[in-house]
């Protein structure tokens, strides 16, 4: 399986500036990328990037992505979106769980569980991000924190033929510039593995990507982890250039 490139943009983007970043992405993509692509924009954007990907070429490899779904089908829940209109936009992916919605959104392991359930059941795939913070890897609690927010999704996803991604990002090196290690990475992703491989078989196939602070200059190394299966970059996502390194960077 290809390794899978996602983009955060996060809170981040204008029509105008969109555009230009959409615009160079497309170019530099060219012919099929050596990754599949994704990009996870904000949702005033989603039109924006449907009307560009019929114009721009480059596009056609680029998968569009949520950052957020509810957890909830439909319903009284002001300002929420519906995994259902995630799909009638397009959406291939959404990313579920990102610390920055754990810990500003007060999102528990039991939320972030519904919503991928809500996701996949609406043929998205979920891009499900765990972590540690740097208390917790200091107190030497990462893989106990990492495998339990793993196993409350796992316990919560039925059987179902859709697919899933796995990110772990440590909460340390969001946006911090500070990265996991190489080794760092592959230790916490070998931990994730071992937990799929022994839950059913529709969890054996997940892909496992590396975020935080991932760069043009550090995704070499991290992507070439035999466990490291892709990258959900933030900031360098922003930066055309700095994003199609890190494509280029990937592992075939
Ligand atoms: C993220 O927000 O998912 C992320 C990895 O951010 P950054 O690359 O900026 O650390």
């Amino acid at each position: 399986m290809n390794q899978l490139i996602a983009a955060n943009w996060k809170m981040n983007g204008s029509l105008e500036s969109n555009r230009a970043l959409l615009t160079a992405l497309a170019q530099g993509l060219g012919a099929k990328p050596q990754a599949d692509v994704a990009v996870c924009i904000p949702a005033p954007y989603w039109a924006q990037f449907r009307a560009l990907s019929e114009q721009l070429d480059g596009l056609h490899h680029v998968a569009l992505g949520a950052q957020d779904v509810s957890a909830h089908a439909s319903g009284a829940y002001t300002g929420e979106l519906a995994a259902s209109m995630l799909r009638d936009w397009g959406c291939r992916y959404v990313i579920v769980g990102h610390s920055e919605r754990r810990q500003y959104h007060g999102e528990t392991d039991e939320l972030v569980a519904q919503k991928v359930s809500q996701a996949l059941a609406c043929g998205i795939t979920p891009i499900v991000c765990v972590g540690e913070t740097l208390a917790q890897r200091e107190a030497g609690q990462t893989f106990d924190v990492v495998r339990r927010q793993l196993a409350a999704v796992v316990h919560a996803v039925g059987p179902c033929t859709s697919e899933m991604v796995l990110a772990y990002e440590p909460v340390w090196a969001i946006g911090t510039g500070k990265t996991a290690t190489a080794e760092q990475a592959q230790e916490v992703h070998a931990v994730l593995r071992a937990q799929l491989k022994a839950a059913t078989e529709q969890f054996r196939r997940v892909r496992i990507l590396y975020g935080g602070s991932m760069n043009a200059a550090n995704a070499t190394d991290l992507l070439a982890q035999p466990d490291v299966d892709g990258g959900l970059v933030g900031g360098a996502s922003l930066k055309a250039a700095d994003f199609l390194s890190i494509i280029g960077a990937s592992r075939r």
